[in-house]
């Protein structure tokens, strides 16, 4: 899709009048190609597809998604995508819990077309939602799939490497903290609740693996060189989860940054660490100091100065102060999960389904730090 600007060579004939519209429409066309970027590219396929509201662009947008999708649509058929940098392209994922309508698109994944086999970032949350991904880059191009990089094991960026692991020649980038989730009850309840909302959905689920893992110390990275891409894949701790990752298009200047951000909704603290969390932001602002573009793992991308990561990071740092106060006055558990409320953060999405969540995790990480 990226090559319908070569076209077949003109006739001199009328070379010298297409010459002179160019360079009547060279200053206009400076800024063309940017404009291009973030825009929507496919609407996708299926049943639904006349009723999805896609927003025109996905960088700096409040405007939200609702995709609808229905598992009559099959594995085979594409999902709306956005084309954010020369090669890479953005899914755009719901905003919204998990739902018949949704089908368990409520988290964002991508893609980079290298030259020499593109590179996948995320696998959305279900098997069938794998298969589709999977068909929306044979939608662009014909090249292998040669890594599929897991930002952390949480369903809606994992679940759908099910469709991916057995691809021939891949290899599945993550965290050495997979392991333990893989090895842990939280997957078996967290599978047994997909599969009774979306059971079709989630056929032919199995827990994947990485087979290949970013160093164990914080902040460290993996190299990858393929086409003419070079794409560092940074241990970002386990803030989020039980191992998170941060992927860097070191010369397009994207930093995909996984749940570090969140943009248009509430942060979800449920496993991971509020403090490593803070200090994962900090390192993000000292470490890329010239991004170009951020994608956050929910919410549209954003360019400078990334107003999402300030705000996610302003949350987090106010709801510790926060619960800190209280519990050193002695309150309970109870009584600070009742009466925590961010005023400013009332009307964002997924407020009222994590608000309560969010209080109580922190409130236990402090309790265990301070006492
Ligand atoms: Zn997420």
């Amino acid at each position: 899709m990226h090559d319908r600007r070569h076209r077949r060579p003109a006739e001199p004939a009328r070379l010298t009048k297409i010459l002179c519209i160019l360079a009547g429409l060279a200053a206009g066309l400076a800024g063309a190609g940017e404009a291009e970027l973030g825009a929507l590219v496919s609407r996708g396929e299926g049943e639904g597809a006349g009723q999805h509201q896609l927003p025109a662009r996905a960088i700096d947008t409040r405007d939200l998604p609702r995709t609808r999708l229905s598992v009559a649509d099959g594995g085979n058929a594409t999902l709306p995508l956005y084309r954010i940098g020369p090669d890479s392209y953005f899914l755009y994922g719901n905003i919204a819990t998990i739902d018949d309508d949704n089908r368990g698109f409520n988290g964002n994944a991508g893609f980079i077309v290298t030259g020499a086999g593109v590179v996948v970032i995320d696998a959305l949350g279900t098997p069938l939602l794998g298969k589709r991904l999977i068909a929306t880059i044979r939608a662009i191009t014909d090249e292998p799939i040669r890594y599929l990089i897991l930002t952390h094991n949480h369903p809606d960026h994992a679940y759908g490497a099910s469709a991916f692991h057995e691809l021939e020649g891949i290899h599945i980038v993550g965290h050495e903290g997979m392991a333990d989730y893989l090895a842990s009850p939280t997957l078996e309840q967290s599978v047994a609740y997909r599969r009774e909302l979306l059971q079709e959905d989630m056929e032919g689920f199995e827990a994947v693996a990485p087979d290949l893992l970013v160093p164990e110390e914080r902040f460290a990275h993996l190299r990858i060189e393929l086409g003419g891409k070079t794409i560092e894949v940074y241990n970002a701790g386990r803030h989020h989860s039980h191992g998170d990752l941060v992927v860097h298009q070191v010369e397009d200047g994207i930093l995909w940054v996984s749940d570090l951000a969140f943009n248009q909704r509430l942060t979800y603290i449920g496993d991971g660490s509020s403090q490593q969390t803070l200090e994962a932001q900090e390192w993000l602002w000292e470490r890329f100091p010239d991004a170009r573009l951020m994608v956050p793992g929910h919410g549209s991308a954003q360019t400078p100065p990334f107003p999402m990561l300030q705000e996610t990071h302003d949350y987090i740092r106010t709801m510790r102060e926060r619960i800190g106060q209280q519990l050193e006055a002695g309150r309970s558990l109870m009584e600070v999960v009742e009466e925590t409320r961010m005023p400013g953060w009332e009307e964002v999405p997924l407020y009222e389904e994590n608000q309560r969540a969010n209080t109580s995790f922190i409130y236990r990480e402090l309790e265990f730090e301070l006492f």
